[in-house]
């Protein structure tokens, strides 16, 4: 019988993957905690939350638990027309926690769909309100997903190439980190100013595969009090930074403003299974209510409300709000910021970023480095070999641990930064000119 990775090799396509030049996948057979188990019992430390979808460990028995219970109990049912428990106690827990000016709840698949429906309830409600906008505004070097309508307000570069024509024009403005924030404020205040700008998305306060880009509250509520003032709704992509990535439970707890719209996915289930959310204020729900069957919002999938995720959902909320999660997000965060402070500055080191539970080294770039670079590709390996799971954007390494992650744990995850820094150091000095 051939490996596992064998048949896999045989027969599947992998997300993000040259197939061709790719080493053949790790086969994982098991998870627990912080810990992945390949079919030949090596343990691998997840230090990216398989994704950054996973908050409180692999294969948690609690969510499990229910996962199974409402197996047995009903495992779908179309959502137009019918409701079921899961998907309304959810739903409810939801608008507990999210920013207090949240209504209602669309239940859809994934980070892409939740910001697919974002943009078209955006576009939908200035055409039911006989005032079409057309124009979207979004982060040059943002992600919101990679279906047709997140890659149109994606940052433009070789992932979105072959598509180009046909993605629609977008008014990009610059990220406003720290020192730049004048930028950003006057390039969307000109865009405002003409009067066609439907939407604003944006990852609040990180931009997470732009590189663990970060930048301050204050200046995202200049720019959502900005739409506010246009009549610009304001939609908050919190698809990765949602259920306390951040430090706390939206990133948009920092915020004085409120977003019109919220997009979730990644951990809105713990990280067990697909499902979207996007979130709306009143007046957005409202102005889809009429007596003209033509202001209905025609949108949905087959397994909108799926009953099985919104209970992984529900149990992974559950153990969201114990105070226990509430001491790892601190816990995290302070570890953090101590290995902040003693990597800050050292050789190789070009900058630290950290915002609650994920932290980010920018190494120096030896030459050329982007995605495809040969460093980003010696990073993964260093970190394969000593069994972590670390995935380098380009020359950054980040660190996204699920919350259950111990202190023992986590000084696995620094020590494999620490010995890439010191990689990173060993090839800035082979690249140096040679002086005689
Ligand atoms: C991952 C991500 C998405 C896309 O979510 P998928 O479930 O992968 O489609 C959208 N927005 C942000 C900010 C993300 O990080």
């Amino acid at each position: 019988m051939p490996s596992l990775a064998a048949r896999d090799h045989a027969v599947l396509w992998h997300p993000y993957t040259q197939m061709q030049t790719a080493p053949l996948p790790i086969p994982i057979v098991r998870g627990e905690g912080s810990w992945l188990f390949a079919d030949d019992g090596t343990a691998y430390l997840d230090g990216i939350s398989s994704w950054w979808v996973n908050l409180h460990g692999h294969a948690h028995p609690r969510i499990a638990a229910r996962v199974a219970q409402q197996l047995q109990t009903l495992e779908h049912v179309l959502f137009a027309g019918f409701t079921h428990p899961p998907a309304v106690e959810l739903a409810e827990g939801l608008l507990e926690i999210l920013p207090p000016n949240q209504r209602r709840i669309f239940y859809s698949d994934n980070g892409s769909t939740a910001v697919e429906v974002a943009l078209k309830m955006a576009l939908q409600y200035h055409h039911n309100r006989a005032r079409p906008r057309r124009t979207i505004v979004a982060f040059r070097d943002s992600y919101h997903g990679d279906t047709f309508g997140a890659m149109a307000v994606s940052s433009r570069g070789a992932f979105t190439a072959p598509f180009a024509p046909l993605l629609f024009d977008v008014a990009f403005i610059d990220v406003p980190v720290p020192g730049r924030e004048a930028e950003a404020l006057t390039q969307l205040e000109a865009v405002a100013a003409q009067g066609d700008v439907a939407a604003f998305i944006f990852e609040p306060l990180l931009l997470g595969t732009a590189g663990m880009i970060t930048y301050l509250a204050e200046v995202l509520d200049q720019l959502i009090a900005c739409c506010h003032r246009h009549g610009i709704l304001a939609i908050a992509d919190e698809v990765m930074t949602g259920f306390g990535r951040t430090g706390r439970l939206f990133a948009c707890d920092y915020l004085t403003e409120q977003p019109d719209m919220v997009c979730l996915s990644k951990g809105l289930t713990g990280g067990t299974m697909a499902l979207g959310v996007t979130s709306c204020a009143g007046a957005v729900y409202e102005a889809f209510l009429s007596d003209d069957k033509l202001k209905t919002f025609f949108h949905g999938h087959s397994y909108t409300a799926n009953p099985v995720a919104c209970a992984a959902g529900l149990a992974s909320l559950e153990l969201l709000r114990e105070l226990a999660c509430a001491a790892h997000l601190a816990r995290i965060g302070a570890a953090h910021q101590a290995f902040e402070q003693e990597i800050t500055g050292q050789p190789g080191v070009r900058a630290v970023r950290r915002l609650g539970t994920v932290l980010a080294v920018e190494f120096e770039e030896p030459a050329t480095t982007s995605y495809f670079s040969s460093l980003r590709d010696e990073l993964y390996q260093l970190a394969l070999q000593r069994r972590v799971i670390l995935r380098p954007l380009g020359n950054i390494i980040y660190l996204m641990p699920p919350y259950c992650t111990t202190d023992a744990e986590l000084t696995l995850l620094y020590d494999t930064v620490r010995a890439m820094r010191e990689l990173v150091c060993r090839r800035g000095a082979l690249q140096a000119p040679v002086v005689v």
